[in-house]
């Protein structure tokens, strides 16, 4: 997941060839006959996810034993078939794959990084997703230039000297998500100077301490033209300071394979609604991450408590009025493409998908829900949250979220909620190396997967629809009142969604 703040809107940042198995109707137990007399399902659900489940086995082995997936790797793959296993392990017999095509695949090689003069060292550095790799897959040696911040300022008054060098970008110490925002809100400006100016590549150094590396990706739509790295802190300001005293060179090798299409696959399962089965709350988290550290915070944590969720509802033998889906995507990391492809693929069920509900901030505590700029959620949200009063208080946000996987259902007018989540956990191992399995808070996500239980519950067994879908032209509405226009148009997504071709249309 990725993020981006601009204005009100905030980003997380984060064809369809079918070898699914139809979902089958399961023999459910029922905890009662009697449509809505199940007062207590809220808290059952809430105690059981709170004790001793699978939930931290399970991601223990994911991040562990398969480790970093990004899509398209063996890795993912595996993973994809973990999980569909996993759910079936939980008696979740009607659980199928969903696979779609990728149109452009990124791959990172051995990257490797020499100062060469005027003294020889070793520098840390880790390609940037779809960016170029160096010379057709060669070393490149070239005198670096500080570039300051990376603005157009800053690189016109390099002048002639930027043409053909290493371009070295500096970065504030990541102390908060407006931090993170800023990386990425950036990169558009930087690349475009970096590019007028003729420089054969640019370092970023890394927003992370000492020599922390993770993954920053530079575009969503196609690949960014040159090759770009991120280089760890201190070997950045180590060149900045030389580039004060002469000339210094750098060998810098980035053998990343920019590819062609690929084929992945989402994992869905689902537990039939006892009284309106073809209307679906769908809960979703992303499987795949970036493969330096093991995706544990991101977003290892909350597959591990979609499958759980399943798990209980089927344990605790609840089925609620409506059918409950649980999505495990794909994608997500590269422009929330698997989420995008399940909307393409359902389009013509989208009436019926009555809320999605996304968890992607790691494990840090659910401090409410983002609405999406939908205060119509609001109530109907709290009332459902409600129904365990130990799990609160929460305070829901109206802001709207472009990043994650609610996109696709945003743009198709459904309700759509993202877990509001404390950055704590999460921040520092953006990305990185260090998102491992040992930084999750355990109890934490266990409380995280009692309150979206309990959501998940109430959307699903109330009377009520959550709120209506939203037209076309509604949603148009919404997208220019909360300024996620600008913020689409910045991320290359707005020609989509204007073309028709993002977002299914009632
Ligand atoms: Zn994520």
């Amino acid at each position: 997941m990725l993020k981006i703040n601009i204005g009100r809107s905030m980003l997380f940042l984060g064809l369809i060839c079918s070898t699914n198995l139809l979902p089958q109707t399961g023999a459910m137990p029922q905890l009662t006959d009697n449509a809505g007399s199940l007062p207590n399902a809220a808290e059952l659900l809430a105690a059981r996810e709170q004790g001793p489940t699978p939930m931290l086995d399970d991601l223990r082995e994911l991040c562990d034993s398969i480790g970093g997936r990004p899509t398209g790797s063996k890795a993912c793959d595996r993973a994809v078939d973990w999980a569909v296993a996993r759910f079936r392990a939980a008696g979740i017999e009607s659980t199928w794959t969903e696979a779609y095509t990728i149109p452009t695949s990124w791959t990172g090689g051995a990257d490797q990084a020499e100062c060469v003069a005027p003294v020889r060292f070793p520098i840390r550095v880790a390609s940037a997703p779809f960016s170029a790799p160096t010379r057709g897959g060669h070393a490149l040696e070239a005198p670096v230039v500080n570039a300051g911040d990376g603005s157009p300022e800053a690189f016109a008054r390099l002048g002639v000297r930027a043409r053909g060098a290493i371009a070295l970008v500096m970065t504030p110490e990541m102390k908060s998500e407006a931090d993170l925002f800023g990386e990425y809100g950036r990169d558009a400006t930087m690349f475009a100077a970096a590019q007028n100016a003729g420089v054969a590549a640019v370092l970023m150094q890394s927003s992370q301490p000492r020599v922390l590396l993770y993954r920053h990706p530079v575009a969503f739509s196609g690949t960014l033209p040159i090759p770009a790295a991120i280089v760890a802190r201190v070997h950045a300001a180590r060149l900045a300071r030389l580039t004060e005293r002469g000339e210094v060179r750098v060998r810098l090798d980035l053998p990343s394979l920019v590819g062609g299409p690929i084929e992945a696959r989402n994992v869905v399962a689902e537990i039939r609604g006892r009284e309106r089965p073809q209307e679906i709350v769908l809960i979703g988290a992303h499987l795949d991450s970036w493969e330096l550290g093991t995706g544990a915070e991101d977003n290892g944590v909350n597959a591990a408590m979609v499958i759980d969720l399943a798990r209980s509802f089927k344990a605790l033998g609840i089925v609620p009025r409506r059918t409950l889906r649980f999505a495990l995507f794909t994608g997500e990391e590269q422009g929330m493409l698997g989420s995008e492809a399940y909307v393409l693929r359902h389009a013509k069920e989208m009436n019926n998908h009555v809320a999605m509900i996304t968890f992607d901030t790691g494990s840090g505590h659910t401090l409410g829900f983002y609405l999406n700029g939908r205060e119509d959620l609001r109530r109907p949200v709290d009332q459902a949250l409600a129904a365990d009063p130990d799990l609160g208080p929460f305070e829901d946000s109206d802001e709207i979220i472009d990043g994650t996987d609610n996109f696709d259902f945003l743009l198709s007018g459904v309700p759509n909620l993202i877990a509001r989540q404390d950055f704590a956990p999460y921040l520092p191992n953006y990305h990185a190396e260090s998102d491992v399995y040992e930084m999750v808070n355990g109890p934490e996500a266990k409380k995280n997967a009692a309150t979206a239980a309990v959501l998940l519950w109430g959307l699903a067994e109330s009377p009520k629809r959550l709120a209506p879908r939203q037209s076309r032209a509604e949603v148009e509405q919404l997208l220019r009142a909360t300024r996620l226009d600008e913020q689409m148009k910045t991320l290359g997504q707005w020609d989509e969604w204007a073309a028709g071709k993002r977002g299914a249309s009632n």
